[in-house]
């Protein structure tokens, strides 16, 4: 296992990944951005070891993909037995039983207790287009609703469905049409109760839209790239009410906020909520690439036959891995760790917040946590600030992502692999980070 310690040896970037950055300005497009360029050769744990020997703290897990952590035991034990059996035969043509498997599962871990059915894909976008399709096909109707500050990914559909510009729309247009944005819960910037931003939205929706034009509304319980934005209580119930009563599927993009990262195996959890359709992808799989549409029997199966797939849809590795990490989840109770870690962090952001008063908000739940920075006194977002606080972070082999509409928003995502020392440590050098930049 990687050395579990956080170990300079250079500058960061040191000169080996330097000299690989060079290279990647040579050979890959520009548009591919990189948030911190060490080139990594191993990670476990709570670590990254680049090029250079160099060995940084990871609180990014690759955007909330790693949560079992890197090559955790039950991923690479079975992959590695997939790999040797076969490693692709096309599910439409020739099925296999890890697919069975993984949507077993799914149908389990998701929430209500309801039939269920999945389809498996690639990518986080693709399982949201699908979940469109299966929406549209079992309503008859077209409209899509999702809200502001929302991220459902970089494909056609999926960039009409995302409402930051730049950089995931800037100069793509145009987009897939009949997509409409309602206002979401943002208690920070809004003030209001969930019951009166649901009120809020809903209006929206009836007036804009209509529910009778209306397949589905698409919302993130909690959201991930636009901010880390929890809705007030009450907001996704009622939410999910009004869609009930209004033949309105409601699709809960999962896809960062699922599968143990937020104590919770989904969001959804937190407040009895029970979607009719589930996106998940990212922390599915241990770092394979896979994502799954679950969702009411009947729903999915509104689809004609051949209408759901792709080639590579559920591959063998990536469902060998999809069990595994599950495994890794259910014996090592990494719900339970979740929540230590939410307690571990939150402990230490609210003392950086008491001593920082650029801290607006702490927010998020379980290894899923947040700060945005606004000038003191103002919800003003401080994008500067948190830019500065980043770089000091990263050259002191921190790795941290920011997020947000104005990129004035610091989210936590640890792999829960990794120890409190770890943890402890990573926040020491936040905390720096703040009194440094003050
Ligand atoms: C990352 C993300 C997506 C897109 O997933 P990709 O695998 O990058 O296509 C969609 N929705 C949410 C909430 C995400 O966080």
């Amino acid at each position: 296992m990687t050395q579990q310690v956080r170990r300079l040896v250079t500058d960061i970037p040191g000169p080996r990944s330097l000299e690989m950055l060079d290279r990647k300005k040579s050979y890959v497009a520009d548009g591919v951005g990189t948030t911190l360029p060490v080139f990594v050769v191993e990670a476990g744990g709570g670590v990254l070891v680049d090029a250079d020997g160099n060995h940084l703290i990871d609180l990014g897990s690759g955007i909330a993909v790693t949560t079992v952590g890197n090559s955790a035991p039950a991923v690479v034990r079975n992959v590695a037995a997939q790999l040797e059996a076969f490693t692709h035969t096309c599910f439409m043509v020739t099925p296999y039983a890890g697919y069975v498997d993984v949507a077993e599962k799914l149908a389990q871990l998701t929430p209500g207790d309801h039939a269920k059915k999945s389809a498996l894909f690639n990518s986080g976008a693709e399982a949201v287009e699908n979940a469109v399709k299966i929406a549209r096909a079992a309503t008859g109707k077209d409209a899509v609703v999702v809200f502001d500050h929302a991220y459902h990914g970089r494909t056609n559909l999926t960039m009409a469905m995302t409402a930051k510009n730049m950089p995931y729309k800037h100069g793509f247009g145009p987009f897939a049409g009949e997509v409409y944005r309602a206002p979401m819960s943002y208690p920070l910037r809004d003030g209001l109760s969930g019951a009166e931003a649901a009120a809020r939205a809903i209006d929206v929706i009836d007036k804009q839209v209509g529910a009778t034009n209306l397949a589905c509304v698409v919302i993130e319980p909690i959201q991930g790239e636009g901010g880390f934005v929890v809705p007030a209580d009450g907001f996704l119930p009622a939410l999910a009410a009004w869609c009930r009563d209004n033949d309105v599927v409601l699709v809960a993009d999962e896809i960062q906020s699922g599968f143990c990262r937020t104590g919770d195996w989904f969001a959804s959890d937190h407040e009895g909520v029970v979607p009719d359709l589930v996106t998940t992808a990212k922390g599915i799989a241990g770092g394979l690439p896979l994502a799954a549409v679950t969702g009411r029997a009947e729903l999915m199966d509104a689809v004609h036959v051949g209408g759901l797939g792709g080639t590579y849809g559920g591959n063998p590795l990536a469902c060998a891995a999809a069990l595994g990490a599950i495994e890794e989840m259910e014996t090592h109770d990494l719900l339970g760790r979740a929540r230590e870690v939410e307690a571990l962090v939150r402990r230490r952001l609210e003392k950086i917040a008491a001593d920082h008063p650029v801290v607006a908000e702490i927010r998020g739940r379980g290894a899923m946590l947040a700060i945005e920075l606004c000038r003191p006194g103002t919800l003003e977002p401080d994008a500067a600030r948190a830019a500065a606080v980043s770089v000091y972070c990263h050259r002191s082999g921190v790795v941290t992502l920011t997020c947000g509409t104005w990129g004035n928003v610091f989210r936590f995502l640890p792999p829960l692999s990794i120890s409190d020392e770890l943890l402890e440590e990573a926040f020491d050098v936040v905390a720096e980070a703040f009194a440094a930049t003050a």
